[in-house]
């Protein structure tokens, strides 16, 4: 089948054609990172005006780069949730014009499982498998026995991993999005300051940031009230150095304790360097093969929702007209 995928949970406006749920035949990103760059974060009203300005281009040009027309396009996948409402309005009505307009089938997408689904655009999935999903909105270790069945067996309790990044980004004056400015720093930095690691309870596979960025302010809050000397690099290393370890071990163990056949990385955060490092050394020399997303796929585009929408589609799922964006959707 050929699915079109449309994502605008966010700030990138996306659409995307993918066959058979494995097969990119294109995939358009259009990011408004700079739009957003001067408020240091999203500012939710701009994201919605970016999306219907960009909608129709970003349309126009997946079509132009598949050379496939609608005759071709089986079913429309689109982001119902979770993100910014208004965002995610804009996604969800195109979809359902152009559903309504083509005669074609609408399938509704979790975020989540977008992410998750960017990993089969690589390699097919082998099951059980275990999802880390590291993203701006979210970080959470997620259980799959078969395609499009999530169970949840840890997530964080207050802070994201990439909304840890990000804050401690515009505490050093970095520019958003913070990650790969923190990640850049982090190649040139030492670990001199030993930050805390979050493990929680022996048995848990939850995960707490806001602890670490509370030292971590704290910790640039006194050097600069003392007039010290604190390298920002130094501080970007020792931060991600606490990110990493934390995700890695709890990953190991849950693969471990799951028995799992593979384990794939998904969102933002699957970016960063020092973490695909320290998870290829974890799971180099194990059975247990890891998949993490090429950089493209890692962050918001619309392939990896026709990816998942291919899989929903195939077990018959169909959303009505009454579909509706849905900012706090759970993965079920
Ligand atoms: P969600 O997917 O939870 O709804 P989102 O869509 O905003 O949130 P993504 O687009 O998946 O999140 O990822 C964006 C996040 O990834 C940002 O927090 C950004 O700082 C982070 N990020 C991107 N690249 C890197 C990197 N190299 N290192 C660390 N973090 C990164
Ligand atoms: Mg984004
Ligand atoms: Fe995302």
């Amino acid at each position: 089948n050929y699915i079109l995928g449309i994502e605008t949970s966010c700030d990138e406006t996306a659409v995307a054609i993918v066959k058979n749920g494995k097969k990119i035949i294109s995939n358009v990103v259009s990011s408004q990172i700079e739009s957003h760059k001067r408020f240091g974060g999203v500012v939710p009203e701009i994201a919605s005006r970016h999306h219907v300005e960009q909608m129709t281009f970003v349309l126009e040009e997946a079509f132009d780069q598949a050379k496939l027309t609608w005759d071709d396009i089986d079913a429309i996948a689109v982001t119902e949730g979770p993100g910014l409402v208004g965002a995610l309005l804009v996604g969800v009505n195109t979809a359902k014009a152009l559903a309504f307009a083509k005669q074609k089938p609408l399938v509704g997408v979790h975020h989540i499982a977008g992410h998750i689904y960017a990993n089969r655009l690589d390699e097919e999935f082998q099951f059980p498998l275990l999802a880390l999903i590291v993203s701006g909105g979210h970080t959470e270790l997620v259980l799959m026995k078969e395609h499009g069945i999530y169970e949840v067996i840890g997530e964080t309790r207050d802070d994201a991993a990439g909304e840890a990044y990000d804050k401690v980004a515009r505490m050093l004056n970095l520019p958003y999005p913070g990650g790969p400015q923190i990640d850049r720093l982090a190649a040139i930095g030492q670990e001199t300051i030993s930050f805390p690691r979050a493990w929680l309870e022996v048995d848990s596979f939850d995960f707490s940031f806001s602890g670490l960025k509370s030292s971590v302010i704290n910790k640039i809050h006194n050097a600069k009230q003392r007039g010290g000397e604190l390298k920002e690099e130094d501080i970007a290393a020792s931060f991600q150095a606490s990110v990493v370890e934390v995700l890695t071990e709890k990953t190991w163990k849950a693969a471990n304790k799951y028995n799992v056949k593979q384990v794939i990385v998904a969102g933002g955060v699957a970016a960063n360097s020092g973490l695909r490092k320290a998870l290829d050394k974890k799971f180099e020399d194990s059975n247990i093969p890891l998949l993490i997303p090429p950089l493209k796929l890692c962050t918001d585009n619309a392939a990896m929702i026709a990816a998942a929408g291919s899989i929903a589609f195939e077990a018959g799922k169909r959303s009505e007209w009454d579909l509706n964006a849905n900012p706090s959707l759970t993965l079920r």
